[in-house]
């Protein structure tokens, strides 16, 4: 195991991406908080399925878009835990609509949560990083190449944790904290499900031909949460099936 002894905050967790990183980072040893916004159910799930395997975990109810419940899930980590290790921003929403028609309402949460709170909790993640500390955010293969005017304001709120993620890893390198970004393709999640309306269009971008799994996201953050990246720092790794290729 690689994350023995470590202590994860893994945001947006009771679903998706975010539920199977929290639960690679415990295989790997790590004690886990996660957070979520509605699906307390399914939060206590993950959190069960975590001190199954023996680790330490907690499920914290905190939206997102709201500042104060972003430094608060921050401080619960911390006093539930005993500390903070590796912060996992992946708490994201997918808004979609023309710059002609999306509400205002879609840009603010768009903004607050994919972008705003991943600098929030950043920044209040900061005083309990020590030496070997882990910043990873999960953006967005649309950052990249955007096939869809449909994906204007989200793939701009994805693009700018790319410029984020290379300025916190210039600052906390002295600290020998890495911050890295992986930007998962199309995964098979609510948000887009392989049997969606829109899955076969996104099908055909892909070298691989087929939608990833949450998992396929987890291994790469459970990679470079290990000491094993312990010289990347700055990075984008892209796991989208090729779809960029
Ligand atoms: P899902 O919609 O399947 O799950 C989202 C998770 O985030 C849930 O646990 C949800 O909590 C939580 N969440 C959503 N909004 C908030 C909020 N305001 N505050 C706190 N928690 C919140 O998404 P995915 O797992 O697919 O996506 C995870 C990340 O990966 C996102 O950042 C997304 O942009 C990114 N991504 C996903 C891709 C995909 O194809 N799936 C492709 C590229 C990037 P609750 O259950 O309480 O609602």
């Amino acid at each position: 195991m690689t994350l023995t002894g470590k202590r994860a905050l893994v945001t947006g967790a009771s679903r998706g991406i975010g539920a199977a990183i929290a639960k690679a980072l415990a295989a790997e040893g790590a004690d886990v908080a996660i957070t979520y916004e509605k699906s307390a159910d399914s939060a206590a799930k993950v959190v069960d399925a975590i001190k199954a395997t023996g680790r330490k975990a907690v499920a914290i109810q905190a939206d997102s878009a709201d500042v104060a419940a972003v430094r608060a899930s921050i401080d619960k980590t911390v006093a539930e835990l005993g500390g903070l290790d590796i912060l996992v921003n992946n708490a994201g929403i997918l808004r979609l609509g023309g710059l002609n028609d999306i509400a205002l309402g879609d840009i603010d949460a768009l903004l607050d949560v994919n972008v705003r709170s991943p600098i929030v909790a950043s920044k209040a993640a900061l005083p309990h990083l020590g030496k070997g500390g882990r910043i990873i955010t999960i953006g967005s293969y649309f950052a990249d190449r955007v096939p869809s005017p449909v994906l204007g304001v989200y793939a701009a709120s994805k693009s700018a944790l790319i410029a984020f993620t290379k300025a916190l890893a210039r600052e906390l390198g002295p600290r020998d904290v890495t911050v890295n970004l992986v930007q998962p393709g199309s995964i098979d999640t609510d948000m887009n499900p392989a049997s969606g309306s829109t899955a076969e269009s996104l099908k055909q971008f892909m070298a691989l031909g087929r939608f990833g799994a949450p998992e396929d996201i987890a291994n790469a953050v459970a990679f470079l949460a290990s000491a094993k990246a312990k010289y990347v720092t700055g990075s984008t790794l892209t796991v989208d099936g090729g779809a960029n290729a």
